[in-house]
């Protein structure tokens, strides 16, 4: 019964999504999803912010920020950095990750199998911070987003895709960064789920990043751009939703996303 009402609810909802397109393309839209090409007046909203989540495919801020800078900067669009090249996508998201894998000449995904979550199609079960079963310098590019918030020795994390991206090669991150905040609060000895989340934004988060991110990246020894929607042309990012609309209240909210490209040198 309940496997018959969750096919009926898919039913629903993509004939409901359907239609939007539908009346979107007939009576225009302002907004719309880089990734599935959702469009809408408007995205849905989140606990802490609004109108930023694709109904559709479910992307965030974060994935479409990723989507604009393949598409439309010249240092780090596909073909820069994904096409023929040995991709690893760490906790890979599914629509992004579809039209990474179409264009790498290898598509691996790698995730560190926590309870709690679900994994479909993931080659390496494995910890970010101790990737022995992969050799030095065999991937072009390494793709881990939101996930270093999780990992105890996130240190040890990056030095290791540091280590196993060729020369030249690119780790792309991204790390939940509470507003204004300048340097990185962490606290290891903080155990209690609630607390986590009072403190760090969600029960499993070890740490809140801050604007130091970019040179923790740096002392690893990459070259690091920090995109966020300031790279695009205003119409694009108000378009593409590159940038919540309305500033959340949230005492955690990362309104301020933004996606760190690391060269190795
Ligand atoms: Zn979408």
């Amino acid at each position: 019964m309940r496997k018959v009402l969750g096919l009926a609810k898919r039913i629903i909802k993509s004939t409901v999504v359907k239609l939007q397109q539908i009346y979107f393309q007939i009576f225009g839209s302002k907004v719309e999803c880089n990734i599935c090409h959702y469009k809408a007046n408007k995205l849905n909203s989140d606990s802490w912010h609004a109108y930023c989540t694709c109904p559709n495919c479910s992307s965030g801020v974060r994935q479409r920020l990723l989507m604009a800078s393949f598409t439309l900067l010249d240092r780090f669009n596909f073909h820069s950095i994904i096409d023929k090249k040995n991709v690893l996508h760490f906790a890979p998201e599914k629509a992004l990750g579809a039209l990474i894998q179409q264009r790498a000449k290898e598509y691996r995904t790698a995730d560190f199998f926590a309870e709690g979550y679900s994994y479909k199609n993931i080659d390496y079960n494995i910890d970010i911070s101790d990737m022995k079963t992969i050799q030095t310098e065999t991937f072009d590019c390494v793709i881990a987003c939101d996930v270093l918030e999780h990992v105890p020795d996130h240190i040890g994390g990056i030095r290791e895709v540091y280590r196993i991206l060729k020369n030249e090669g690119y780790c792309i991150f991204t790390v939940p960064q509470k507003d204004h905040l300048q340097v990185t609060f962490e606290d290891l000895s903080i155990t209690d789920k609630k607390e986590r989340e009072r403190i760090f934004g969600q029960y499993d988060h070890l740490r809140i990043y801050g604007d130091d991110f970019t040179t923790i990246l740096q002392n690893a020894g990459f070259e690091v751009t920090a995109v966020d929607e300031h790279f695009f042309d205003k119409h694009v990012a108000a378009h593409y939703v590159l940038f919540p609309p309305v500033l959340s209240q949230h005492p955690l909210a990362t309104n301020y996303r933004k996606i760190f490209f690391g060269r190795k040198i």
